[in-house]
């Protein structure tokens, strides 16, 4: 039962606040967290969940961390925030600093955003500008892959899957991009010629008006949660340098290990020409961003008129964000995280197995830490996260599919119990 203190928070939630892709009129039940440590998420009734989601794929060490705790503190007593035009600091250069070192080989400036969808901004712009430097002022387009999803904001939607981005809602301003089909050649399976005919055909036709592909290496996230194989990005890559067209790689959510390696890239042994970061960058701690982008790119840009790369961001190089990220970064370098993720990987295939079974369940597939149920139906979420929550985990579905994305340092039976309450919910409440 609630206390009268929740019972008004959260009445005075319905009437204030709205929430992620919601109504304010549903009859979804929401839930107060008071505090959050390690892999549980305490309600404000006492209730403990085991967290499956990492918070939105951010939180890969788990909440309350001691040493993220100590870097945000320490940096708070120098300074919270300074404007980023004309100063800088020592975060946000070490933190750079590290991005390069850190990522695929090229990728050698970094732009820091505030969230994953800015990022996304940024990285097409500068394609814009970087052909418009080039003389190509034509090329403008995009080509995206359907399922992807790149985030929320104007541009970055235009990108996004038209059917589950909702293009049509907005549809007079969306800037109109090429979509081909998501890749059908599977993790560790190579590509054939056939795989890649809908892209170079749409490059072949109309390379002249496409500054950039972008995509999600490997895993496409939250438009699907489908994994494809690193060979396509491998030829993708080839492809568009012989068309002029740059490649970006938004790993924001399969970056600092999720699929196994740091970034999924390294699956494709491919140096993109720009590349987003953000979600996990900072452990979950901050809303930090940043895009990626090779020496061509910059002093192309940085050589011809307007001369400047046009973009500048209020809280660029939030010194406690950085700080944190910089923490984040040096956990999971410090950490045996490889290993992590396989065994999260082996806990998951075992867990997750007796789901196929289930007539409700059309596919399991797991990659890292990552482990997809995909059901025939979409799911009833108002049902559905109530029964997860009564078994005691945080898992929350979207659409056909149930996925668990745990933090890095989740425990065996921790683990365990989230797949079991996949299997239980899924056994027991089909009513849909
Ligand atoms: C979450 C996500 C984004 C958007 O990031 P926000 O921080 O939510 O703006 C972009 N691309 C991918 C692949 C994502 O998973």
């Amino acid at each position: 039962m609630n206390s009268p203190n929740t019972t008004s928070l959260l009445n005075e939630d319905i009437k204030y606040v709205w929430h992620p892709y919601s109504s304010l009129h549903s009859d979804n039940p929401i839930f107060a967290v008071k505090s959050a440590n390690g892999v549980y998420l305490t309600l404000e009734d006492g209730r403990q969940l085991i967290d499956g989601m990492s918070s939105w794929w951010c939180a890969i060490h788990g909440y309350n961390v001691p040493t993220l705790n100590d870097a945000i503190k320490r940096q708070l007593d120098n300074m919270a925030h300074v404007m980023f035009g004309g100063l800088t600091h020592s975060p946000a250069v070490k933190l750079c600093k590290k991005l390069v070192e850190l990522t695929p080989e090229k990728l050698d400036t970094v732009f820091l955003s505030d969230s994953g969808s800015v990022a996304v901004e940024v990285a097409m712009k500068m394609a814009v500008q970087y052909w418009q430097a080039r003389q190509l002022p034509g090329k403008q387009k995009f080509i995206s892959l359907q399922n992807g999803y790149h985030g929320d904001t104007i541009g970055a939607m235009s990108v996004c899957d038209p059917i589950t981005g909702m293009h049509s809602l907005f549809e007079d301003i969306l800037a109109k991009n090429y979509f081909i089909p998501s890749p059908t050649c599977h993790f560790e399976e190579l590509c054939h010629s056939e795989h890649l005919k809908p892209l170079k055909t749409i490059l072949k036709q109309h390379h002249h008006s496409i500054a950039a592909m972008i995509i999600e290496p490997v895993v496409q996230g939250a438009g699907g949660m489908k994994f494809y194989s690193a060979d396509y990005i491998k030829q993708a890559k080839v492809l568009c340098e012989q068309y002029d067209v740059l490649l970006i790689a938004d790993e924001i959510a399969t970056g600092f290990g999720r699929t196994g390696k740091m970034f999924a890239c390294e699956y494709a042994n491919i140096s993109p020409d720009i590349m987003c970061v953000g979600k996990s960058l900072t452990g979950g701690y901050m809303s930090l961003a940043a895009t990626l982008f090779s020496k061509e790119i910059s002093n192309t840009i940085s050589k011809h008129p307007p001369h400047i790369f046009m973009h500048g961001p209020t809280f660029m190089g939030n010194p406690l964000a950085c700080s944190v990220a910089l923490e984040s970064i040096r956990l999971l370098e410090a950490s045996a995280w490889k290993q992590n993720i396989k065994k999260i990987e082996q806990l998951l295939i075992d867990g997750l197995k007796d789901c196929q079974s289930l007539d409700a369940v059309k596919d399991v597939r797991v990659l890292g830490a990552i482990g997809v149920v995909e059901l025939k139906q979409p799911v009833n979420m108002a049902h559905i996260q109530q029964a997860f929550v009564d078994a005691g985990v945080w898992i929350r579905p979207f659409g056909k599919l149930i996925y668990l994305m745990p933090p890095f340092i989740i425990k065996k039976d921790e683990l365990n119990r989230l797949c079991e309450a996949i299997h239980h919910v899924l056994s027991n409440n089909m009513q849909q």
